[in-house]
């Protein structure tokens, strides 16, 4: 035996035992059937990589209708070509092989080989490492062998990503590979070819005509990745960035005081990487927190760049079709992220803080800035932050009035106390009430508030400018 089949049979019996008895059972049945069952794709190449796969996906040469009368119950989803088939609660997905022709079965006089059409199907892939198969085909025996047209073992043991085929060729059929590119770079912590990255660099603006939510569920993934700084760095480096984000891209050679010699973008990456990566909300806020300051740079500071930052993120997650929730809590985040933690604030001051952020988004907002702070280049938690987060949890124990709700009156008691009607007045007095009540919390008592409210109504008869 050579020792590239060595390597392969090696492997195969790495996945052999990895594979669950499902999985097994699925290629038994249609090789049974007189058919092929692999496993392919990115389960492959994380099972092979020691990596619990997310799902597995299985290719194989029979067609959908007979894959439905095969397996009762599997549903043929055309949108995608796949069928799925539910066992033990699973679903795994069979996709029928695709090849270049592969609606042309009538182009060609006798069909060709089996073997064939698994190579076609993996040459289609994007990188080596996706592009390898593990199962069996019809008359194989037992055991499960691993097919690899191209390489892709030798490059996943070196932890490379490298285009199959011309990578030119590659990314001109489909430019979202190239984006896929940094983005596996940075989930598997792989290098990228050389040959990839000047294709990735020469081909980048065809990025520009894909679809926004094509690239917005890769950005998706890269953000999910331990160190999503991998995949981004590498997409500013070859020019993927500066057509996503200008104002990202331009954050490369804007000085910043913070780690000595890095720029912006040190920063931004820096604080991606710091947030936790299992908050996607906080890792999307990271990336964008000071997309506002290249914009804003006056005299070397940023004024107002949260505000403006808020804006362009918007903007930036509207073209990638991020979902309205997620964008909002991003998009708020970014404007608060420069609250003050002075010891100097008064207790009403913290709890208008509270009212102002939402008490849902505090922990969110207290991680973005926890981020930030290492992304500046400190060490452990800033103590100012700490004592701040302190007096917010005290305002929180201590059910501080913090909005109309908590008042100890509400609109009705007014209308029959005061003689109020519903209308905008009603609502400036509520509202005025709820600022007294945050500044001194003792004021939140019927009686008390009554008064108060009386009050405020005599100012506003005086004043005409209010009625
Ligand atoms: P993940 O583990 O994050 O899902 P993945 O590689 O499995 O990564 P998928 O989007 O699930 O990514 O794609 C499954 C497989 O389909 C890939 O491994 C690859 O073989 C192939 N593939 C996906 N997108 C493309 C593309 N744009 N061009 C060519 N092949 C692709
Ligand atoms: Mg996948």
């Amino acid at each position: 035996m050579t020792d590239e089949s060595v390597a392969l049979a090696e492997a195969a019996a790495l996945v052999g035992a990895a594979a669950p008895a499902v999985v097994r059972d699925l290629i038994s049945q249609l090789v049974e059937a007189g058919h092929g069952g692999w496993v392919v794709g990115g389960s492959l190449r994380d099972v092979l990589l020691g990596r619990a796969p997310a799902d597995w996906d299985l290719a194989t040469d029979a067609l959908p209708e007979r894959l439905v009368s095969l397996f009762p119950g599997a549903v043929y989803e055309n949108r995608f070509g796949t069928v799925a088939i539910r066992r033990s609660g699973e679903l795994f997905e069979v996709t029928t092989f695709r090849t270049e022709h592969e609606y042309a079965d009538f182009r060609r006089p006798h069909r060709v080989e089996f073997g064939e059409d698994l190579v076609a199907d993996l040459a289609r892939r994007d990188f080596t490492v996706n592009a390898m198969a593990w199962g069996r085909g019809p008359a194989d025996a037992d055991a499960g062998a691993l097919v690899d047209p191209f390489g892709g073992l030798e490059d996943l043991a070196a932890g490379t990503l490298r285009a199959v085929g011309d990578p030119d060729a590659r990314f001109g059929e489909d430019a979202l590979r190239m984006v896929r590119a940094v983005r596996l770079a940075a989930t598997l912590g792989f290098a990228l070819e050389p040959g990839t990255l000047a294709a990735i660099a020469a081909n980048a603006p065809l990025v520009d005509r894909l679809s926004g939510e094509r690239i917005g569920a890769e950005f998706a993934k890269l953000l999910a990745a331990p160190k999503p700084s991998i995949g981004l760095r590498l997409a500013e480096q070859a020019g993927l960035l500066a057509v996503i984000s200008p104002q990202l891209a331009l954050q490369r050679g804007v000085s910043q005081n913070k780690v000595p010699g890095e720029d912006l973008w040190d920063h931004t990456l820096r604080t991606v990487d710091a947030a936790p990566a299992d908050r996607p909300i906080v890792r999307l806020a990271a990336l964008l927190h000071d997309i506002g300051k290249v914009e804003t740079l006056t005299d070397g500071r940023f004024p107002h760049h949260e505000a403006a930052g808020a804006a362009r993120a918007d903007e930036l997650l509207r073209r990638l079709r991020y979902p309205r929730s997620a964008a909002d809590e991003v998009v708020a985040l970014i404007h608060h992220h420069m609250f003050t933690t002075a010891p100097t604030l008064t207790d009403a001051a913290v709890r208008r803080f509270i009212m102002r952020i939402g008490r849902d988004r505090l922990d969110a907002l207290f991680a973005l800035r926890r981020a930030d702070d290492a992304g500046s280049g400190s060490e452990g938690d800033d103590p100012a932050l700490t004592a701040f987060i302190g007096r917010v949890q005290a305002q929180l124990t201590a059910s501080a009035p913090l909005n109309r709700g908590a008042l100890a009156v509400d609109g009705n008691d007014l209308m029959s106390e005061l003689g109020l009607v519903q209308g905008p007045r009603l609502g400036l007095v509520i509202e005025e009430l709820l600022d007294h009540v945050i500044a001194d919390p003792g004021l939140n008592e019927r009686g008390s508030l009554l008064l108060l409210a009386q009050g405020i109504l005599a100012d506003m008869y005086e004043d005409p400018a209010a009625s």
